[in-house]
């Protein structure tokens, strides 16, 4: 398949889970992930006319952002070492991985130092796996509660990722526990302002988790496709 037929099949994928669920595509954003392309392919995913696109490591991303990091919005997806926050500041709009203070308290004084307000979702590990980086849910709201004075960091929602299943199916729990979470969080007002965003869903399982209300799915393979070598 060519890349403008995989947007079109995943759009139709979208549209259809909205409409098992009641939802309207419009409130569904696909973040194209394009660690396992190269800089020529991620040219043309912006080309197409996807906006956002999704990185998981500077080192991968720095050569593409530094060609097309003028193109789009990006967003930071993978686990972000302490001693990267100052390469990707600035850069990414979005980071889809705050899950420790350590973290914020650098997010909060580079954003700061450079008068910017980056915009986080916070890492949250439903599934419990040891293999999975994320805040455990029972921490969700005391680490948001400490960090309601950092000004430069604003938390717009939740993200976690699903273990990998056979059937997609089995993800669901996952999922419905990452928006029930944001949902009690809001009730309790841990933010200024409501969390509204839920980043979950990736190739594998992205339609269960737009019905159970994914607002930023992140696709790679499905989408933007793999290419062997940079
Ligand atoms: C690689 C990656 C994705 C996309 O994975 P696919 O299964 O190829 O869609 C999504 N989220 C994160 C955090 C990733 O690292």
């Amino acid at each position: 398949m060519t890349l403008e037929e995989r947007i079109q099949d995943v759009n139709k994928r979208i549209e259809e889970a909205c409409l098992r669920s009641g939802r309207s595509a419009k409130d569904v954003h696909i973040v194209a992930v394009t660690k396992y392309v190269s800089t020529a392919m991620t040219a043309k995913v912006l080309d197409s006319g996807l906006e956002h696109v999704g990185e998981n490591r500077w080192q991968n991303a720095e050569g593409k952002w530094n060609e097309l990091g003028q193109r789009g919005t990006w967003h930071f997806i993978g686990h972000l070492q302490t001693n990267k926050v100052k390469d990707v500041i600035g850069k990414f709009e979005y980071i889809h991985s705050l899950d420790r203070m350590s973290l914020a308290k650098e997010l909060e004084k580079s954003a700061a130092a450079k008068g910017l307000v980056i915009k986080t979702f916070l890492q949250i590990n439903i599934s419990g796996e040891d293999s999975k980086y994320g805040l455990a849910p029972e921490h969700a709201a005391n680490f948001l509660r400490e960090i309601q004075g950092f000004n430069h960091i604003k938390v717009v929602g939740l993200m976690t990722m699903a273990p990998i299943e056979d059937r997609a199916e089995d993800t669901r729990m996952v999922f419905r526990g990452l928006r029930e979470l944001r949902d009690t969080l809001n009730l309790q007002g841990m933010t200024k302002e409501p969390l509204t965003e839920l980043s979950m869903g990736m190739s594998n399982d992205f339609e269960v988790a737009v019905e159970e209300g994914a607002t930023w799915i992140r696709l790679g393979s499905v989408l933007v496709g793999k290419e062997e070598e940079e």
